[in-house]
């Protein structure tokens, strides 16, 4: 299971179809693809590889770095997408205070606006953080108390790992998990329990080792680099990690 990948983007121009083809081979049971709503063609293309594909499942949202061309017409959007069950989740929304690609202020307020969305819609967010875990996680118990969904990517502390496990989230490791230098993060990995746990490879970034500096760009069948590291450290075999993340993935995503 890949919980996060973007296959709407350029980088898959050309090859979606044998992209998906092998992560099925590879064994993956679902991917789940979160389309931006500012990005032309995000959502057609994702929803046009849904169509095709019974185990690909779309989200929607407004991610940080395009949060300046959020505007509350997108609000309405998401929630024809819900109502029609085109979309499991709303996202990926957060803060990005390390690109800063969009101003601050326009990041706090699609967040929030989205944040709350989501909680009337009964959906559960994917949230993207980077330098900014503690405020998005104000965010989220203000606008969306008792809401559920994922902490995408995580390269948070785990105090904040704690803290949105207690609001009822789940925690996703990305290719970083793998990485020499993320030893901090795998101690996070470690502490965790298994039924709280995803995985993802936020393709085409972030391709994990072994395959790190030998491929282009990353796809979901690489997941499975991850899956490995984090069975590794939960001390359960790989087969074990994968019913684990999967029976998680759509208890959240259903
Ligand atoms: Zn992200
Ligand atoms: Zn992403």
């Amino acid at each position: 299971m890949d919980s996060h990948a973007h296959l709407d983007m350029e980088e898959f121009e050309g090859d979606r179809e044998q992209v998906l083809e092998r992560a099925w081979k590879a064994g993956l049971a679902a991917i789940l693809c979160p389309a931006d709503l500012t990005v032309e063609h995000s959502l057609d293309k994702t929803l046009g590889l849904k169509a095709k594909s019974p185990s690909l499942l779309a989200a929607a949202g407004v991610h940080p770095h395009q949060a300046a061309h959020f505007r509350p017409e997108h609000l309405a959007q998401l929630k024809r997408l819900a109502e029609a069950g085109t979309i499991v989740a709303l996202g990926e929304v957060g803060l990005d205070f390390h690109y800063n690609l969009s101003p601050a202020d326009s990041q706090r307020l699609a967040f929030r606006a989205q944040a709350a969305a989501a909680g009337e819609m009964g959906l559960p967010l994917i949230i993207h953080t980077r330098q900014a875990g503690r405020e998005a996680f104000d965010i989220v118990q203000e606008e969306n108390p008792g809401g559920r969904g994922v902490m995408h990517c995580y390269t948070e502390d785990w105090d904040l790992a704690r803290r949105m496990l207690d609001l009822g989230f789940v925690i996703s490791f990305s290719g970083i998990l793998t990485f020499p230098k993320a030893e901090s993060l795998r101690e996070v990995a470690r502490r965790l329990p298994l039924d709280r746990l995803l995985v993802e490879t936020d393709s085409p970034f972030l391709t994990p080792v072994p395959f790190r500096g030998r491929v282009k760009r990353n796809e979901p069948r690489y997941v499975v680099e991850v899956a490995r590291t984090l069975a590794a450290l939960k001390d359960v075999s790989l087969e074990k990690l994968a019913e684990a993340t999967t029976a998680n993935f759509y208890k959240l995503f259903s």
